[in-house]
């Protein structure tokens, strides 16, 4: 049984005795539960969160960063662990796994250069003998609320900069791989993170909506689907908290026809079906401009067709399953959507038996061609391995398919033409852009975010803005009596 993970202890009981299955989606069995934590719950560790907060934010920042330093190390140390827990509760591959915990280890390497990223600025003289500064300040108890698809990297976005600013972090994982975030907490005690400092509670909207509604929240970071996204930014304004909420994505790359077709064949292949398209940042649109369509459509069709799709014990594989049987079925609705709508279905993942493996969720690389903007497969996010190819006669017409779209996560543009990119960089309206870059993640020290239904809030995740989300400014005015003239003055000081 998975518990919580409250003042540097495992609960592994819960107040409402209520808990669910975890499954492994390569075989579509439970392998263990979580449990559904309830209001009383969630009241251990609010106070543990609190208390934790009062010496926690008082401490220097050199010293928070030295946590940090050696929470890197001990990470580093268990990256095999981790990624094995997270390839068997989600399913993707190992090697993915490995390489979604050093990109969330990349976001505590930023956040152990806290002591200089909360330098803030002095003005001497901003009036006689008047010297004024600001600094950035700690919000208080911030909470973090995750999806299911990277169990290490998301959380990773948020508490280690949560915590170097000198708050205290609630985490809620995704009820369905919780396991990791319970090892990340565990790890991080192990660094010397007093107690208090990263609390997990485990469970579901019931536990969201306590954190929502509590008044001793400051912060709440979401990374999820749309429509929760909305609704937990909505929610959240109401009881005055700060939010960041990051939403679904139907990412888009363009293919002109001077670029380079095996670069972006790849890149598309990579970013399509790799983790069997359930990232965020996967490509799932690819708008072929000009006479490169037909070519483009053949050669993705031939690198797909025999991608190994496999459980990730299995080091061949290339492509694991999807995270659940319900999940399985709804991409497969949306593939007969397609179908039915009059896409050409040129490869068909649906009824893909695994060896030894028949109950796992899997489905096989999926590919459409000549999509049309009014398709239910175009406009909505499917979250699965299933690429929708849509022609467009010209540069102008692929700017405006990736302009009107309603999410506005990532697009890229594969190129030879300097100009064009340049155009694109500019004029798209997407919070992420690559140049013959098929997913342009930005690293730790830049800042991840969309734009339109894909984020919700004013501040992208990590980077610099990770920092200003989890600290309040202050500006001080200040001089010293001897200098100050008698009497009191009536209008606006100035200079
Ligand atoms: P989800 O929205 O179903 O769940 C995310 C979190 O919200 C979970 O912790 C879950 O317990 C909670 N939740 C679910 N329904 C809720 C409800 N009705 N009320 C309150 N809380 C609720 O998302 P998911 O299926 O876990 O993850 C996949 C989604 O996340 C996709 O849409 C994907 O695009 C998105 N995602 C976005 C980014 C990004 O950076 N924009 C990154 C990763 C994933």
């Amino acid at each position: 049984m998975i518990g919580n993970y409250i003042n540097g202890n495992h609960i592994n009981k819960n107040h409402s005795s209520k808990f669910i299955d975890i499954y492994d989606p390569s075989k579509g069995e439970s392998v263990d539960k979580v449990i559904l934590s309830n209001k009383k719950d969630f009241d251990d560790v609010m106070q543990s969160s609190k208390n934790a907060f009062i010496s926690w934010s008082s401490e220097t920042p050199l010293k928070r960063s030295r946590v940090l330093q050696k929470y890197k190390y001990i990470l580093e140390k268990n990256i095999e662990t981790l990624a094995k827990i997270i390839s068997t509760e989600h399913g993707k591959t190992l090697d993915d796994a490995k390489g979604s915990v050093i990109r969330g280890l990349e976001v505590v390497e930023f956040a152990i250069g806290i002591p200089h990223l909360l330098k803030g600025e002095f003005s001497q003289n901003v009036g006689s003998n008047i010297d004024s500064w600001s600094i950035r300040q700690p919000l208080g108890v911030t909470a973090g609320i995750t999806p299911f698809n990277f169990p290490a990297m998301v959380p990773m976005w948020m508490y280690p900069i949560s915590i170097a600013c000198g708050n205290t972090f609630i985490l809620k994982p995704s009820e369905k791989d919780p396991s990791c975030s319970i090892k990340l907490a565990e790890l991080f005690s192990e660094a010397g993170l007093p107690d208090g400092v990263l609390n997990v509670i485990n469970g579901d909207k019931e536990v969201v909506n306590l954190i929502l509604n509590s008044h001793d929240v400051s912060s709440v970071s979401f990374v999820g689907s749309t429509p929760v996204a909305k609704y937990i930014y909505e929610s959240s304004a109401k009881t005055g908290k700060r939010v960041q909420a990051l939403g679904g994505a139907k990412n888009h790359l363009v293919v002109m026809p001077d670029a380079n077709l095996d670069q972006a064949v790849d890149g598309i292949i990579g970013a399509a079906y790799g983790s069997a398209g359930e990232r965020c940042m996967a490509v799932s649109v690819a708008v072929a401009v000009g006479d490169i369509a037909d070519k483009l459509v053949d050669n993705i069709n031939k690198k797909a067709e025999p991608l190994i799709v496999a459980p990730w014990t299995d080091s061949s594989s290339q492509m694991g399953p999807v995270i659940s049987e319900e999940h399985k079925n709804k991409i497969e609705d949306y593939i007969q959507s397609g179908l039915d709508e009059g896409a050409k279905l040129v490869l068909d993942g649906r009824d893909l038996k695994i060896q030894g493996y028949e109950n796992g969720y899997f489905v096989g690389p999926t590919l459409f061609d000549n999509v049309k903007k009014d398709m239910k497969i175009y406009n909505e996010e499917i979250f699965g391995p299933v690429l929708c190819v849509i022609r467009a006669r010209n540069y102008d017409e692929a700017l405006n398919l990736v302009n009107n779209h309603a999410f506005g996560n990532g697009t890229s543009i594969y190129t030879s033409d300097g100009e064009v990119s340049r155009h694109f960089t500019t004029n798209c309206k997407i919070g992420m852009v690559g140049v013959n870059v098929p997913i342009p993640v930005p690293m730790a020290f830049h800042s991840f975010g969309g734009w339109k239904q894909s984020l919700f809030g004013d501040h992208s995740m990590h980077g610099t803005e990770g920092v200003r989300f989890y600290t309040k400014l202050k500006t001080v005015t200040s001089r010293w009596p001897n200098s100050i003239k008698k009497g009191p003055e009536f209008k606006m000081p100035t200079n």
